[in-house]
């Protein structure tokens, strides 16, 4: 296919695609030979809630290999997803940008997530983390769930990764759960090898490719995204931890999380590569019931503070302080921008890119401010609340969006300090209007820029889009 054909298959104007691939990117004149340039290992949960490991105040899963890596590194708990759901929180993790600045904040049809054999995905013509650190000589791999399209053109492998080994969307996106669904497929770059996946190897298979990956490219510089499934409904554990935490099938499902963090770190330290190795690890968004959110209140799919205020912890001894809090606001956002600055690469100049860096942040955690003037939360393309220094507005609204399909609400507007109140319990909104007045103002400034429900913004930029979206997996699954 030519670059038209391509073009117009994703359905842009061939002018879109009419730069080189990575025409975006700067190279920086100061690029580091390979052995100066850092090892990134980003590890994602999927719906893991904020309170659910130990060192965020879980007395509930025993998570010593992740309280070990907050020991060492740094915890930041002010750490925001972009969404209260997976699609538009991955592609900022991608990307750098918020959901809506890409058209990634619903599938085609107004859902808040991409569905198998959709014909919308992440644009390959925007410019991954995984693109600027490969052009930076990186190498570079995506282990577990996709979910940003599950056609050619969306997959990994066209989007910066050498390889690619998991599912390409959520784990209940089966045959079991959807007659209309194919058969839930597992993917080695872009072919399907198991369909439906055994789901209870998962964690497993997936922190062996991830081990594997680490040994093979222990000369650096690598990358390494880990999406594991974990812990995200349908629940599954291998057999080792099956029945063995204190919490069900979900307990099971963290504890075999925390060991397979375990087997990353302790894979670097027999390769020495820790002090080479920068490691992340955080939740695409907040947890639903039985994950604990604790203190926030909220769940997975809003715009309260346990909907999209994730753990995070992040790593690098000798470059990052061991046993520190940072409380400044950073988002999800903010790695492409960071990787790429720590890598000596550059993120994209010719759009915009809404994620800040934050190596100050992480290195200097006492010391440092928020890069952030001000976040937003949107709720799918529904702008509902600002946060700016320690102060969030839930904007009012007549119709608020909330829920899967639920008819909308009207919320009167509340306003929380969140370092006094990170459960938003205490509405201040009567007592500040001169707060209120400003967070309107930012509301409008992001309305015109990104835009709000169906009023696009000045500066969008579209998904991609292939005609004709087919399944991958044809044979029939279970239930049909
Ligand atoms: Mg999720």
């Amino acid at each position: 296919m030519n670059r038209r054909e391509f073009a117009k298959t994703l359905g842009l104007g061939a002018a879109a695609l009419a730069v080189p691939y990575f025409g975006g990117c700067r190279r920086s004149p100061a690029r580091p030979s390979a052995g100066g340039a850092p090892n990134f290992i980003m590890i994602l949960a999927d719906d893991l809630g904020y309170g659910d490991i130990g060192c965020f105040g879980s007395t509930t899963h025993r998570t010593p290999n992740l309280d070990r890596l907050a020991a060492q590194g740094v915890r930041m708990t002010s750490f925001y997803s972009t969404s209260g759901v997976c699609t538009p929180s991955r592609a900022s993790l991608m990307t750098g940008c918020y959901p809506r600045r890409i058209d990634m904040h619903e599938d085609e049809a107004g859902d808040w997530v991409l569905f198998p054999v959709s014909r919308k995905g992440l644009n390959p013509g925007e410019v991954t983390i995984a693109e600027v650190l490969k052009k930076s000589v990186y190498a570079t791999s995506c282990v577990g769930k996709w979910h940003l399209g599950d056609q050619p053109p969306f997959l990994p492998t066209r989007q910066g990764f050498d390889e690619y080994f998991g599912i390409p969307y959520s784990n209940d996106m089966g045959a079991e759960q959807g007659r209309q669904n194919p058969p839930l497929p597992l993917l080695r770059n872009e072919d399907v090898i198991e369909a439906p996946v055994d789901q209870d190897t998962l964690t497993e298979r997936y922190t062996a490719e991830a081990v594997r990956f680490i040994a093979d490219h222990k000369d650096g510089p690598f990358f390494l995204y880990l999406a594991q499934a974990m812990p995200h409904t349908p629940l599954h554990s291998g057999e080792r931890f099956r029945g063995k935490s204190a919490a069900g099938r979900y307990g099971d499902a963290v504890e075999e999380l925390d060991w397979s963090t375990g087997e990353i770190l302790a894979a670097l330290e027999k390769l020495g590569l820790d002090e080479r190795t920068l490691v992340v690890f955080t939740s695409d968004n907040g947890g639903v019931r039985p994950a604990n959110n604790a203190p926030l209140s909220g769940t997975k799919g809003g715009t309260a503070e346990g909907s999209m205020r994730v753990p995070c912890i992040i790593r690098r001894p000798g470059r990052i302080p061991a046993g520190k809090e940072c409380r400044s606001l950073a988002t999800m956002m903010d790695f492409l921008p960071t990787f790429a600055h720590l890598a000596g690469a550059a993120a994209p100049s010719d759009r915009i890119i809404d994620g800040k860096d934050i190596r100050t942040l992480i290195e200097k955690p006492d010391a440092s401010k928020t890069p952030y003037e001000v976040f937003y939360y949107f709720y799918m393309g529904q702008l509902q609340a600002v946060r700016s220094g320690s102060w969030k507005l839930h904007l009012p609204l007549r119709e608020k969006r909330h829920g899967w399909r639920k008819p909308p609400i009207e919320e009167p507007g509340r306003l929380y300090d969140l370092d006094a109140d990170p459960a938003e319990s205490k509405d201040l909104i009567k007592e500040h209007p001169d707060v209120v007045a400003r967070f309107l103002a930012l509301a409008e400034r992001a309305r015109e820029d990104l835009g709000d429900g169906d009023k696009p913004g000045k500066h969008q930029r579209p998904a991609g889009w292939v005609d004709i979206a087919r399944p991958l997996t044809k044979a029939p699954g279970p239930g049909r």
